[in-house]
């Protein structure tokens, strides 16, 4: 029984992050006399995303990037959404653009994103980035789980050769998450609404990845004592309080190190979006260098 599971500090991390960022744009600032520019298309009406979309200009204006932001009306259409995304991706001064989700109904993000040139896909979901994860070829990878995976790396846990499973399989969240273990060379399951006795899967896995978007769907019972737990799930508890989809009291004493919620996988997610944006600002503008 471990009793002193190491906490995987996302806040800490995303701290050394931004530090290292932070240098990486000045360098890239005056190596191409260009500020790297993220564009955020936005469609009103969601508090969370709005609080999303204020850190994240907060985050930029801290990194010494630029930030655009889109604001359309809750009754936008889909053409003038698929438009503006059109737009931002044909102008050379912005570097990456991100869709905020969810879009609310009708409108269609899976249409949406076609308008999207995959070069700037600074979230990783447009379908040739999706494609080229899938091939073990990591090109732009969505932001929740390159943090957690930023986050095993940092702690120096081993990953080659271990097992792991991931609950969930959507497409921002789980599925990269699985795709990304199996890059590391990790044997990979992944677990979903019908997968039968999640028990006897976790109970054999070194590595237990969450994101189920289900309150204390994982407890200490579950894993395998000295495991890994990395837990993306962000549940609002009635109380207004923020817990993820793993049992932190139960798990924390079985695991071998765990992210808490909050304080994990969150606070690196921003941190990662950034570090995107550089990415795609640095290929776009390396292509012009004679
Ligand atoms: P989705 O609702 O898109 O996907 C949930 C997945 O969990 C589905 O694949 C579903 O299976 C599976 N699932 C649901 N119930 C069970 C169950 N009882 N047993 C096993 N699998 C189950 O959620 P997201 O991937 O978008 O988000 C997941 C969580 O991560 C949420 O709490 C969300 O808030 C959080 N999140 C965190 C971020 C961060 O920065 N840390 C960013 C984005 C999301 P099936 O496919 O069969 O339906």
């Amino acid at each position: 029984m471990y009793m002193t599971a190491t906490i995987l500090d996302g806040r800490a991390l995303a701290e050394e992050l931004r530090t290292e960022l932070r240098a990486d744009v000045d360098a890239f600032m005056a190596h191409y006399q260009t500020v790297p520019q993220l564009a955020v298309v936005q469609v009103q009406g969601d508090a969370a995303s709005d609080r999303y979309v204020r850190n994240i200009r907060k985050l930029c204006s801290t990194m010494g990037m630029q930030f655009h932001l889109t604001h359309l009306p809750p009754d936008v259409t889909q053409a003038i959404l698929d438009n503006a995304i059109q737009q931002l991706s044909n102008d050379a001064a912005v570097h990456g653009v991100l869709i905020q989700m969810p879009l609310p109904a009708p409108l269609s993000a899976e249409q949406a994103v076609m308008h999207l040139d995959y070069r700037k896909d600074v979230d990783g979901i447009h379908p040739i980035s999706a494609g080229l994860i899938a091939q073990g070829r990591l090109a732009l990878v969505p932001n929740t789980p390159a943090g957690g995976m930023e986050l095993l790396r940092r702690y120096g846990i081993p990953i080659a050769g271990k097992r792991a499973a991931v609950v969930g399989r959507s497409a921002v969240v789980g599925r990269p998450m699985a795709a990304l273990l199996l890059h590391a060379n990790a044997t990979v399951t992944i677990c979903h609404s019908h997968t039968h006795d999640l028990t006897s899967v976790l109970r054999e896995c070194d590595i237990v990845a969450v994101a189920a978007g289900r309150p204390a769907l994982v407890t200490g019972a579950m894993l395998r004592p000295g495991a890994v737990v990395i837990d993306f799930g962000i549940n609002v508890q009635p109380d207004g309080s923020i817990v993820g989809d793993v049992e932190f009291t139960s798990a924390v004493a079985v695991a071998s190190a765990i992210t808490p919620v909050p304080g994990g996988t969150g606070p690196v997610t921003n941190v990662m979006l950034l570090r995107s944006v550089l990415t795609t600002a640095r290929n776009q503008l390396s292509l012009q260098e004679p």
